[in-house]
């Protein structure tokens, strides 16, 4: 099978499990894991922030920056399309009493200035409105295509919440790709963000974790809050290991991906009747016309490529350090098949299952 559903599927390079047999170890609870340490170290200095924190998964690295924003009561102002709305089962809600305020993303995976501005209550000093606290942005954008937020959109933004007295956290499970793609140091990225987290667990092919990078004072909040939440590890040193290894291999791998994404990309815009936007980073959404995406994708599973059907009609193909050139061939030589050798679906005819 070639597995193209996600880049969490890739799976720790040797290097990386060697480093996990011999890290140094300690109670990272009590901040004596000198690996943990040494990641959260390198991880700060990447995102050009104070201070890193180790977290379980981007799930729960997301919602201890939002805690550590928002009181309850509060709202955070985020994407339609966003992780955080939409994958990560109202944590924020739940466990923060903080209510989202979705704001639809562009195709380029913006926000609309305005429409932030006007997500803000009226007059602050109103009672009856809920304040806002944060407004969260995503980059890559996942759900717009892995899309790359354009120059100077975060600054921007980072005005408009300084001048209401709010923060801005940015969602960067994948700011590498965003950095590669850019050709920018991850910190350029990150400059405008007061909170930032990272997933080791994707496309830099560590097996688990995220980190939370941020202020000293914001960082003991989310320290907090990731013990309160059941995050605070032991001798995560072992998971850790592979982390900074993710993080030094990063830039060579995801060029690599993303040298694959465009020429898979090409290969697939040659199929008549698929329609796509070139990949900006990793993620290649695609179109094709007259057919139900969950069909394709069941028919391309038989071939032996994994992909994914992705909302609003869209089949989703991710690469990863796991795909090779030869397998963006092969993979693409078999979407062709499936592709063109079955017949249109009639509408209205129902899917076999
Ligand atoms: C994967 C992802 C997350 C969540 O990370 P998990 O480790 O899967 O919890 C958050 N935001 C974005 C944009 C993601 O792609």
């Amino acid at each position: 099978m070639i597995e193209l559903r996600s880049d969490t599927f890739t799976l720790p390079s040797a290097a990386m499990r060697s480093a996990m047999a011999t890290a140094p170890l300690g109670d990272d609870v009590y901040g004596e894991d000198p690996t943990v340490l040494r990641l959260e170290r390198l991880a700060a200095d990447r995102l050009g922030k104070a201070a890193a924190c180790l977290m379980p998964s981007g799930t729960m690295a997301n919602l201890a920056a939002l805690m550590a924003h928002a009181p309850r009561g509060a709202k955070a102002i985020v994407g339609s399309e966003s992780d955080i709305y939409l994958y990560e089962a109202a944590g924020a809600t739940v466990c923060g009493g903080i209510s989202y305020e979705p704001i639809r993303n562009l195709p380029d995976g913006t926000l609309p200035l305005a429409s932030i501005a006007a997500a803000f209550p009226e007059d602050d000093e109103d009672p009856q409105f809920a304040p806002a606290a944060v407004i969260c942005l995503e980059n890559t954008q996942n759900r717009c295509g892995g899309v790359v937020l354009p120059d100077g959109y975060a600054a921007e933004v980072a005005a408009l919440a300084r001048t209401r007295g709010v923060a801005v956290h940015l969602d960067g499970a994948r700011i590498f790709n965003a950095a590669v793609a850019r050709g920018v140091p991850p910190a350029e990225l990150a400059q405008h963000a007061d909170t930032v987290q990272f997933c080791l667990s994707k496309g830099l092919a560590a097996p688990i974790g995220s980190m939370v990078a941020g202020d000293e004072a914001t960082l003991l909040r989310v320290r907090r809050i990731r013990k309160m939440l059941g995050g605070g590890m032991r001798q995560a040193g072992v998971i850790a290991a592979a982390g900074i290894l993710a993080i030094d291999e990063a830039a060579e791998r995801l060029s690599t991906d993303h040298a694959h994404a465009r020429l898979m990309a090409e290969g697939l815009a040659a199929i008549p009747g698929v329609t796509l936007d070139p990949p900006q980073t990793n993620s290649i959404l695609l179109r094709v016309a007259g057919r139900d995406p969950e069909e394709v994708v069941r028919m391309a599973a038989s071939a032996g490529v994994a992909v994914n059907t992705f909302g609003h009609g869209r089949i989703r193909a991710v690469i990863h350090c796991g795909v090779t050139t030869g397998d963006v061939h092969e993979a693409v030589s078999r979407l062709a098949k499936v592709i063109t050798h079955s017949e249109p679906r009639l509408n209205g005819a129902g899917s076999p299952r």
